[in-house]
Order: C-alpha cells, then sequence, then structure tokens
C-alpha cells in the first residue's frame, strides 16, 4: 500500500514549482511527503543539457538509495524527449504529462488510490520566505536550434488568468517580500477568455494591491513592447531588471541559432528602456563555441555586450542535445576553443558586474535578506546584485531592509 511519497527535483525553475504543486495534489489522494524511506519516489527530470543525462541517473541512484523499497516513477523533461524507453533504468512508470494535476491523477489511477480531499488550483506552494515564484506559463514553440525545450515541454500553454491572480492575493496576504513570475516563454502569456497578455497581467496582479514588488524571470527581446516599457516606467513595484537571453552578438551566429531578431533590434529596444531609466539592470545568457562561431565571431560578441552594458552575463559553453539541429551543423568548435572563449566571456562578465555596482555606490537601496554566507548576511536589490549587509544585527529571510554600497 502507498502512504507516502518523495520528490527528487532537477533544473528549473519551471521544474521545481511544478513539483511542488505535483505534490499539494498527491496530498488529494491521502499521500504524505517524507523525507526517507518513502514508498514512492518521483523524479522530476531536466534535459537541458547533455550532462543532465547523467545528473538524471544519478539522483534516479539516490532515490533508490534513500527509499530502498519504493516504487520509482520519471516524470519531467527526459521522461517526455525518450518516453518508455527509460523503463530500461529499473523504473516502475514514466509520465509524459506536462501538467502535475494530471500527473497526481496518472500515479493515483496506477496505484488504485481514492481522493480523499479536494484542493484549490490557488493554493500557495512551499516557497522560500524571501520571494514567492508563480508559474503562469509554459512551453515554447521557438525552436531555437539549440534548445531542447520545445521538444520536452511542447506547445505554448497560459495559466488561466483567474488562477494565476488567486494564487498572487494568496502570496500578497501572506506578504511575501517579492513574487515572481515564470515560465518558460513567458513573453508570450496569454489568457485567451479575457484576452490577457503580459502586461496586462502585471497591472491585474499590481491592481491587488499590498505593496509587494513583481519581478519576471526572463523574458525574450522581441517580447518587451513599449508596453510594457512603459508600465516598468510608471510603476515602483516592478523591479528594474530584465533577465534577456542575447545568446550571441553576431548575426551570423543569431541567424545559425534560429533567434527571432538581429543585434540591432536588440540594442534599440535596450537604448529604449535604457532612455526612460538609465540604471535598468539588463542580465544576460550567452553561448559560446556555437558551430560556426569564429574568432571575430567571438569578438563581435564581446564588443556588443560591452556596447549593451549588461550588469551580468550567463555563460553557456555550447553542448547541443543529439536531437537539436545544431548537433548535427558543420563548423564544431573544439572543446579547447569552447573553454577559453567562456572563460574570456566570465571574465568579462566580472568587470561589467564592477562597473553596473558601481553606479549605485554611496546610494542606498531597498534590499531583501536572501541568506547569510560565511556569517554575512546578503540581500537582493531590485536592480538583481547582492549586497553585504554591514550591520551587525540579527535578520530575516525575506526581511526588507535599506542597504548602503
Ligand atoms: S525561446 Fe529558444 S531558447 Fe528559449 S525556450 Fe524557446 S526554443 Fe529554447
Amino acid at each position: 500500500m502507498i502512504k507516502t511519497f518523495k520528490i527528487y527535483t532537477l533544473g528549473c525553475k519551471v521544474n521545481q514549482y511544478d513539483s511542488e504543486r505535483l505534490k499539494i495534489y498527491l496530498k488529494e489522494f491521502g499521500l504524505s511527503p517524507i523525507n526517507v524511506g518513502a514508498d514512492l519516489a518521483i523524479i522530476n527530470t531536466c534535459s537541458v543539457t547533455k550532462a543532465t543525462g547523467h545528473k538524471n541517473s544519478r539522483m534516479l541512484a539516490l532515490a533508490k538509495k534513500d527509499n530502498p523499497k519504493a516504487k520509482l516513477i520519471l516524470v519531467g523533461c527526459w521522461a517526455r524527449i525518450y518516453g518508455n524507453d527509460l523503463r530500461n533504468f529499473g523504473v516502475d512508470l514514466v509520465l509524459t504529462d506536462k501538467n502535475p494535476e494530471i500527473l497526481a491523477q496518472a500515479i493515483a489511477e496506477y496505484f488504485s488510490l481514492k481522493k480523499i480531499s479536494l484542493i484549490k488550483h490557488t493554493e500557495l506552494v512551499a516557497s522560500n520566505r524571501s520571494r514567492y515564484t508563480i508559474k503562469v506559463q509554459d512551453g515554447c514553440e521557438q525552436f531555437c536550434s539549440y534548445c531542447i525545450i520545445p521538444y520536452s515541454r511542447g506547445k505554448l500553454w497560459s495559466r488561466p488568468l483567474n488562477e494565476v491572480l488567486g494564487e498572487t492575493q494568496k502570496a500578497v496576504d501572506k506578504k511575501y517580500p517579492e513574487i515572481i513570475l515564470t515560465g518558460i516563454h513567458l513573453g508570450l502569456y496569454k489568457d485567451e477568455e479575457t484576452n490577457t497578455n503580459l502586461s496586462g497581467l502585471l497591472k491585474k496582479m499590481l491592481a491587488l494591491g499590498g505593496n509587494i514588488p513583481y519581478r519576471l524571470s526572463s523574458i525574450e527581446i522581441t517580447e518587451v513592447s513599449d508596453e510594457l516599457i512603459d508600465l516598468y516606467y510608471k510603476n515602483l513595484l516592478l523591479a528594474k531588471h530584465l533577465h534577456i537571453s542575447l545568446q550571441s552578438g553576431s548575426d551570423k551566429i543569431l541567424r545559425l541559432m534560429n533567434r527571432p531578431y538581429r543585434i540591432a533590434y536588440f540594442e534599440d529596444r535596450i537604448n529604449k528602456i535604457r532612455k526612460l531609466m538609465p540604471d535598468f539592470a539588463i542580465t544576460t545568457d550567452i553561448i559560446v563555441g556555437f558551430p560556426g562561431e569564429t574568432d571575430q565571431d567571438f569578438e563581435d560578441t564581446c564588443a556588443f555586450v560591452k556596447k549593451i552594458k549588461f550588469s551580468k552575463i550567463h555563460v553557456f559553453p555550447f553542448s547541443a542535445h543529439e536531437i537539436t539541429p545544431a548537433f548535427s551543423l558543420p563548423g564544431q568548435n573544439s572543446s579547447d576553443v569552447i573553454k577559453k572563449r567562456a572563460r574570456l566571456l566570465r571574465e568579462l562578465s566580472v568587470s561589467l558586474e564592477k562597473d553596473f555596482y558601481q553606479k549605485f555606490l554611496n546610494k542606498n537601496l531597498p534590499g531583501i535578506i536572501t541568506g547569510k554566507r560565511a556569517g554575512k548576511y546578503f540581500a537582493k536589490t531590485e536592480y538583481f546584485f547582492d549586497v553585504e549587509v554591514k550591520d551587525e544585527k540579527n535578520h530575516c529571510l525575506g526581511e526588507k531592509i535599506i542597504v548602503s554600497l
């Protein structure tokens, strides 16, 4: 008889959120979460890079070790791509749906469990006290040539507006210090029934009151509309930071990546933001060593990055999944070249981070305590960088304070 479960999660914020929501729905069937020795172990897998295949296997081994008698279930992106082939890993069930509610029903059906309670779709998931992350969208149909996500997460899907607002209201009532909207292709949020896009959703969330700041986890440059920029300009509660993936500063590489913009467009949009809000923080992702990327293309990327003045760059050494077109493109770079470019771009990121930080020296900024490292508290500012708190007081996670740089 299955009574207890444990969920192991790999990957992005969306996966983390899905696991927490699955946990809520499994409780409807009378199952209780425990840490070890569970009757059921669910591994919510990831497939974002080639390396994650090994991470999934390691997580599965850990789940078997912690829960020796457990039935094992694989869900998530790896399960959706390889399906029942993964039964060879000695698991009982592979489930490919991405909706946590449907996953819970499938698990209940497999183990003949009956629903003993009803949980609202707006129930809050467990969350770190320093912020509440709410998933509002899933799926992507862009098919960038290096990306596995459209294969694993499928078609665009937006959560109904009333559900999103219901959950947000609860997070507001609980006085979370910040709410982060997350999704796979967040900029394409669209509630069809009410014709509400991402800007409309933010407006409705802001109207809930509570003086809570909001942040977007990421957005594509093609979805940074004039309407959205205007909303950010007029609303102090929208954190002045956007994470916008550039991926390359070479138009030739952007074309090979099947990215739907060129650098002139990217620059134009950023200029539009910075004209209204000069200190606005823009962080980004860049892939180095993409097939066909020459030294000149890489230099163009570095030059463009300096021009845009990103406040932080997440550098991804190219590594494609075998089912993506980029895997078999000609002009693959050697691992030495990829490593060298990654190191150089990371060094550039550190220097840009310092330049951005300098803008705020001797200023006071609102921050939220996000943790303690080596005896020192750290606070996250709306510009997304962390500041070491200089006072000697004790602070709580999520506490709002003013930090001076
Ligand atoms: S926009 Fe491109 S990189 Fe982003 S999830 Fe979609 S396919 Fe992947």
